[in-house]
């Protein structure tokens, strides 16, 4: 799968479902295919060549996240308050918390997929150079 294919699938995937639908069992797909959980190596995700930063910082993400643990006092974005869940790579299972309908997150969520579409077009751009 070409990267452009996976960057659409992140945003369509887990970040429409968790702005539209307020919960998703779903992953992302960049993580998946990028994230070697043994070493955390992102190497070669669009996102860590536009931030040269692994494991996404300096993005909208880890705002989401600090948003999530300082007022919902959860320290993981996947919970097992949930009753979704999807097992990956990993060994344990990972919950996604489905409490999504809460407003103040909204906000963070929308700054993600604004990022998301914002390297999805230098990921076009890119593509188009070598072209
Ligand atoms: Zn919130």
């Amino acid at each position: 799968m070409d990267k452009i294919e996976i960057i659409r699938k992140t945003i369509k995937g887990k970040w429409y479902d968790l702005f539209f639908e307020k919960n998703t069992n779903k992953s992302c797909s960049l993580c998946d295919y990028f994230n070697d959980s043994r070493d955390n190596d992102c190497v070669d995700c669009p996102i860590f060549l536009y931030t040269t930063r692994h494991n996404c910082h300096d993005t909208p993400y880890w705002g989401y996240r600090k948003h999530l643990k300082e007022i919902h006092s959860e320290e993981n974005e996947y919970t097992s308050a949930s009753g979704i869940f999807k097992s990956i790579d990993i060994p344990s299972m990972i919950y996604l918390n489905t409490d999504r309908n809460r407003n103040c997150c909204h906000i963070f969520i929308r700054e993600e997929l604004l990022f998301l579409f914002k390297i999805l077009r230098i990921e076009r751009k890119r593509c188009q150079k070598q072209n």
